[in-house]
């Protein structure tokens, strides 16, 4: 994440001077335009003010920010910013033209201009951190929407993926009642937005939002308000402390073991905490460090491992070589709704005995140690109950009659089980709906691959992939809950209301 046009730009000239031109970022990028233009026009436009080589413009124009190129930079760096700096140079200059507008299926003019619009939008307080010129690359991507009185412009629980602001008019946000009887919750009048859990987090809505007089809304594809937060840091600090605070407020009202203790107590608790979204990978809890906090799991899967040295199975030789060092062995597995971090306060430890890692993108809630006993030491039963669920959730991973893996002999990965452990790391358990062919049984006819060719014009069921034991889970779109695929920039993987991906 560039911080601001002043940082991408500094950062954009640094990596021209520092590029070798082995055009190796070319090769990687999958745009058919990447073959009509050359290093050295790319580089050199870095130092133009304004680009005037038409095949220059096109290949920005078309770039995606997909970001292929950077790891294929034997110098570390990264074409994608030196592109995307170029990009925004282009945009700059795209002249001001009339937009068009979309009321039901017809598309009409809007007597809308971009920069009159780009103005209007810069009115909106959640825009009001964000450069003029920003908006009116932001514009470039949006739909103007007119809606009839009563129209429908999403349903309760569909997936609309966008962030909808209205400019004129108001919309109705509701909720199907005991019934189906509608209870309206909100409305939403002019400069009110909705769709930022959509865009931040792949939520589907909570909430029918229906026209109550002709209302003209503003939708931002989420790829397009995700470059918006890359080029603004302000705006991105404005959408990071929404989402932080409307995260932690469902948070309080889903089934957790928060649910156990008085809603004061969960108000005072979140008061203080901060929602820290962690890249797989990421440790949040390292081994050995000093537990300082205590983590409630919002969503994804992190895992808990421990350093361990292989020892020999009995009867057989001391274990030497390689196979000799320490690994991570996981233990058990953290996922939505789970405590961790609070028995080691409790107990006062110096050292975790284990460490925590994101094996999805995930999001943990963090609250700081000494906030939390102030808290309990007010509600002396909710500690009771914090206790008991932290210590459910730990259980496993404190215990001390862990095993260290037996040293494996001949080739090792040819017995996987059907763990926790295969599940997470192979990505499976972040799947919605998963594809499981049992191989005991399977005759390999075909008729599933066919049928599927029937259904979709072509099968986009193939029988192989990910093989645990004599279970199959062909490669075919497994729903995550967190769909990476949708930021592709040019809308090639798109999510219908229903879900289907
Ligand atoms: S970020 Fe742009 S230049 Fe880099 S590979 Fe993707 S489309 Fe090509
Ligand atoms: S791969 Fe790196 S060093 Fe090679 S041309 Fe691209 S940016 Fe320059
Ligand atoms: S190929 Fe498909 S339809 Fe045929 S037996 Fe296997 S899973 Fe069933």
């Amino acid at each position: 994440m560039i911080e601001s046009r002043e940082a991408l730009a500094s950062q954009a000239e640094s990596d021209v001077m520092a590029c070798i031109g082995c055009n190796d970022c070319m090769l990687a990028c999958p745009l058919p335009q990447a073959k009509l233009v050359t290093i050295a026009e790319l580089n050199s436009a870095v130092h133009l003010p304004v680009i005037a080589n038409p095949r220059v413009a096109d290949f920005v124009m078309a770039c995606t920010q997909c970001r292929q190129c950077v790891p294929a930079c034997p110098a570390d760096l990264s074409r994608a910013d030196m592109v995307l700096f170029n990009k925004m140079k282009v945009e700059d200059r795209v002249p001001n033209f009339a937009l068009m507008l979309q009321v039901g299926a017809r598309v009409l003019p809007s007597g809308w201009t971009l920069d009159a619009l780009a103005e209007r939008v810069a009115a909106v307080p959640l825009f009001a951190s964000a450069e003029r010129t920003d908006l009116r690359a932001l514009l470039l991507k949006a739909t103007l929407r007119q809606l009839a009185p009563g129209e429908i412009l999403c349903k309760e629980s569909e997936f609309y993926d966008r962030l909808c602001v209205v400019l004129g008019g108001a919309l109705e946000q509701s909720i199907r009642g005991p019934g189906g009887r509608k209870v309206p919750i909100l409305v939403l009048g002019e400069s009110s937005f909705f769709g930022e859990m959509a865009v931040m987090s792949d939520q589907p809505e909570p909430y029918t939002a229906q026209a109550m007089a002709p209302t003209l809304v503003l939708e931002l594809p989420k790829a397009a308000v995700h470059r918006l937060m890359s080029t603004s840091a302000a705006f991105k600090a404005t959408m990071d402390e929404l989402y932080r605070r409307r995260a932690l407020w469902t948070y309080a009202r889903t089934p957790s073991v928060l649910n156990a203790l008085p809603e004061q107590a969960i108000g005072e608790l979140l008061e203080k905490a901060d929602l820290r979204t962690l890249k797989a990978g990421e440790a949040i809890l390292r081994e050995g460090a000093t537990p300082t906090d205590a983590y409630l799991v919002r969503t994804g899967f992190l895992r808990v491992s421990r350093r361990v040295t292989p020892q020999a199975m009995p009867g057989q030789p001391g274990v030497t070589g390689p196979r000799a060092q320490a690994e991570d062995r996981a233990l058990v597995y953290f996922r939505e709704g789970d405590l961790f971090g609070l028995v080691g306060l409790l107990m006062g430890e110096k050292h975790s005995p284990f460490s925590v890692t994101a094996t999805t993108r995930s999001e943990v809630i963090r609250i700081p140690g000494a906030h939390l006993f102030q808290v309990l030491g007010r509600y002396p039963q909710a500690r009771a109950m914090l206790e008991g669920g932290a210590q459910n959730a730990e259980r496993v991973a404190r215990e001390n009659t862990f095993m260290p893996a037996p040293a494996q002999q001949g080739k090792p990965g040819t017995q996987l089980a059907m763990s926790a452990e295969v599940l997470v790391e192979k990505g499976l358990a972040a799947g919605h709906e998963v594809v499981v062919v049992d191989q005991n049984r399977c005759v390999n006819c075909q008729n599933c691959v066919d049928a599927c060719g029937r259904r979709h014009k072509y099968s986009r069921l193939h029988l192989w992939g990910l093989q645990v034991e004599n279970f199959l889970f062909p490669t075919a779109c497994r729903h995550c809950d967190d769909p990476v695929c949708l930021l592709c920039s040019v809308n090639g993987i798109v999510r219908l209301p229903s879900g289907e991906i």
